[in-house]
């Protein structure tokens, strides 16, 4: 069970309110997508769920346990950023299975992981090859699969394809949506662009200025937006 469940959340810093009162249940498996202009919160809100943040007000359930105050090791979570920083030193091999050797994970079973999300992301002949020896979509396929290899029950995407081309876009698109199918896990996945919210979603929420305009499926929100800024940002002609 890997449900998220934000109840009344708020973020303030210092005197700046920034997240000011969201409900929200994220479903276990279900693919949720925030969308909104730049700094309404999107990221902040990612961040405090994936505990990089803390929760000024309200609660914060992942799989049913309060997660408020548990340590970002420990909520199920991996998250992957726009800037995917890889170790430029390390082998793909070896910026994959980082985090388990941190954790002291045997090596046979970080090999096994490892090359599990090898195969899931087309990454099999390029395992021995250096960061620099890759293509802007290779890394961040590499990225990618840091995060899969963690078998993280929730997965936090904070806009992963804004820094590569339009076509490399649509093709990690289709990535993202097959490894969605093929890992059947839940996923809360930012972005600002509209058609990768439409077409990845199964619910989208539309936020402005910390608050939740509007949530629904990508289709009802087209069909039926809330008001006039909901219209503008999913792109139905209304
Ligand atoms: P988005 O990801 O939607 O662009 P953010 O969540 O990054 O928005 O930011 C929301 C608001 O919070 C912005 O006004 C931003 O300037 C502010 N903010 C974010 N992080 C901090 C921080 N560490 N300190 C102060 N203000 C912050
Ligand atoms: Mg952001």
């Amino acid at each position: 069970m890997s449900s998220v469940k934000l109840s009344g959340v708020r973020k303030s810093f210092g005197a700046l309110e920034v997240i000011k009162g969201v409900d929200l249940t994220v479903e276990d498996k279900e693919f949720v997508v925030f969308v909104g202009p730049s700094g309404c919160g999107k990221s902040t809100l990612l961040r405090m769920i994936a505990g990089l943040e803390t929760i000024s007000a309200g609660d914060l359930e992942i799989g049913g346990t309060r997660m408020n105050d548990v340590d970002p090791s420990r909520r199920g979570i991996a998250m992957v950023f726009q800037t995917y920083a890889l170790y430029p030193h390390m082998t793909v091999r070896e910026n994959m299975g980082f985090a388990l050797r941190f954790a002291r994970v045997p090596k046979e079973e970080i090999n096994r992981q490892v090359n599990a999300a090898a195969r899931i992301l087309a990454l099999e002949p390029l395992l021995d090859r250096l960061p620099r020896q890759l293509s802007g979509g290779q890394r961040q396929r590499v990225a990618i699969g840091r995060a899969i290899v963690r078998q993280p029950e929730v997965f936090l995407f904070d806009e992963p394809l804004s820094n590569l081309d339009a076509e490399l876009r649509v093709h990690m698109r289709i990535e993202i949506a097959r490894l969605h199918k093929e890992l059947q896990t839940t996923i809360i996945y930012v972005t600002h662009d509209q058609v990768e919210a439409m077409t990845l979603a199964d619910k989208i929420v539309v936020l402005r200025d910390g608050v939740i305009e509007q949530a629904g499926m990508p289709l009802d929100l087209y069909d039926d937006p809330a008001n006039q800024f909901v219209a503008g940002f999913i792109g139905s002609p209304k």
